[in-house]
């Protein structure tokens, strides 16, 4: 339950190994390897996926 200080989820760039020990869902984490922002969809087990740019339309 508690052993999260390891933790760590594939970069979805680069296949790098990202840290995540003690994230939240919807939190941003950036891979140490490739530097993409990748937000936490899930966290049981840990699911990353690219976060969106930050950009405030994106409509259509
Ligand atoms: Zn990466």
């Amino acid at each position: 339950m508690s052993n999260t200080s390891t933790a760590t989820a594939t970069c979805p760039e680069c296949e790098g190994n990202v840290p995540v020990a003690d994230v939240e869902k919807g939190e941003i984490v950036q891979c140490p390897d490739c530097g993409a922002e990748l937000e936490v969809r899930a966290t049981d087990p840990v699911a990353l996926q690219l976060a969106p740019e930050e950009e405030e339309d994106w409509g259509e």
